[in-house]
């Protein structure tokens, strides 16, 4: 979550509400210490399967060549990562022998099992930033409150004929009644997109997985956007920026509630373990 500092405008994209609803002293101690936010193996392969994937919708590159195009993409991502870090990224659950061929495959896999479905002429690396509520800081009853203008901004990952798609690497298929159930991505995805007048409700919002494995398969799955999805993951975010104003205002500095009863609270999944938990249980929590 940011604050313009003229607007006073409050904008939230949809990891910093995952983020958030995961552990809430996790998003205030990487947003405190972003250098501790490095890349770890599994989004870094996401990233570069991304580059790849988009080389090819936007034409500057044939479908043949995406393996390759995708593993130069790691190499530099790797690169940048030392520049500027001085470290590679970070080992979570892959095998590193194993990236580029895992790469590569599932860069094949977007090709052959994804790309047939995915209707062209969109627009790659849709950046938005649209109102969507207000926000009000309480102050101690002298301050008065003051009313923030609340904004979903983001990056889709492809916008087309009024849907949209998202592409994941995952090392498991992905389910539709979790999705369709639970997502935020595309809950607040579907509201920018219908609130900028590029969509209506019901919107179909797409992930073309890539399953991370050395003879990868695509899968594809829709879920269906409404506005009572949207009024939802809107009334959310208005919950998280109230509660983080709040916090600021009243208890600046102080911890705030952890989250570690869920699998991605260890050493080898939470970016700021260290700082945290680490801090206090000595033995190695390798998160298995
Ligand atoms: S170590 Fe666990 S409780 Fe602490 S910030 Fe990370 S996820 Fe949250």
């Amino acid at each position: 979550m940011r604050i313009d500092p003229e607007t006073d405008a409050i904008y939230i994209r949809q990891s910093s509400l995952k983020d958030f609803l995961l552990c809430p002293e996790r998003l205030r101690l990487t947003t405190l210490n972003p250098e501790m936010k490095s890349y770890n193996d599994s989004a870094a392969m996401g990233t570069a399967c991304h580059t790849g994937i988009e080389m090819v919708l936007n034409r500057q590159i044939m479908p043949g060549d995406i393996a390759e195009a995708s593993v130069a993409a790691f190499a530099a991502l790797r690169a940048k990562e030392y520049e500027e870090h001085g470290k590679d990224i970070r080992v979570t659950n892959t095998n590193p022998a194993q990236w580029n061929t895992h790469i590569a495959s599932m860069s094949n896999a977007w090709v052959n099992d994804i790309m047939p479905s995915v209707p062209l002429g969109g627009q790659t690396e849709f950046k938005f930033a649209v109102k969507v509520g207000e926000v009000e800081r309480v102050q101690p009853a002298e301050n008065g409150s003051t009313h923030h203008d609340l904004y979903f901004e983001g990056t889709a990952d492809y916008v087309c004929e009024g849907e949209a798609w998202d592409w994941k690497t995952s090392g498991r298929k992905y389910s539709f009644n979790e999705k369709q159930t639970q997502d935020i991505q595309s809950s607040v995805y579907a509201t920018a997109l219908v609130g900028l007048g590029l969509a209506e409700f019901p919107m179909n919002f797409s992930f073309g997985v890539m399953i991370r494995n050395a003879s990868s398969t695509g899968q594809i799955l829709t879920v269906t956007r409404d506005q009572g999805s949207s009024d939802f993951v809107v009334a959310q975010a208005v919950a998280m920026a109230g509660t983080i104003l709040t916090m600021e205002t009243f208890a600046p500095a102080k911890q705030w509630q952890i989250n570690d009863q869920h699998f991605l609270c260890s050493e080898r999944w939470c970016p700021v373990y260290s700082l945290c938990k680490g801090r206090h249980i000595n033995a190695p929590d390798d998160g298995e």
